[in-house]
């Protein structure tokens, strides 16, 4: 291969596309040669850019919906796309409900678990009453440790 043949194919390569026949002679190429690997280098920072400034961003519903308006009526796929955005939409609301009434229910427990240790002795609970243990709420993960105290 030469340069242009390698060049064409380094979108391939950064995206982890490459056909393993192609990827050893790129990555041959790519060894002996110092502008292709400028080139790569080049497109592996302008993609990376580009993925961490677009990080979190999605059409709106809206969009989608006007784009699948534009397309042709007989498009199956956007059909299918758009009973996507639907089902979505559905998932996230009933998602978001069950999170209300698991917090709901824990606040319940909690001014309950308060109250009876308030009116018990020594903060415990009086005996024979139980507290409703509240099922696990799907509360937002931890932030992940660095290591830093
Ligand atoms: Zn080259």
């Amino acid at each position: 291969m030469n340069c242009d043949e390698i060049r064409e194919r380094l979108p391939a390569l950064i995206d982890g596309e490459l056909e393993a026949s192609e990827l050893a002679e790129v990555e041959k190429h790519l060894a002996g040669c110092t502008e292709c690997r400028t080139e790569k280098t080049r497109q592996e920072k302008f993609t990376t850019s580009v993925k961490v400034s677009l990080e979190g961003l999605r059409p709106s519903d809206r969009f989608i919906k006007q784009v699948i308006e534009k397309l042709p009526e007989s498009d199956a796929p956007a059909r299918e796309a758009e009973a996507a955005v639907t089902r979505r939409r559905n998932t996230v609301s009933l998602v978001v409900a069950l999170a209300i009434i698991a917090l709901a229910v824990a606040v319940i427990v909690f001014r309950m678990s308060r109250r009876a240790g308030r009116d018990g002795q020594g903060g415990k609970p009086p005996a024979g009453t139980s507290v409703p243990v509240p099922p696990p709420a799907p509360a937002p993960a931890p932030a992940p440790s660095s290591g830093r105290p």
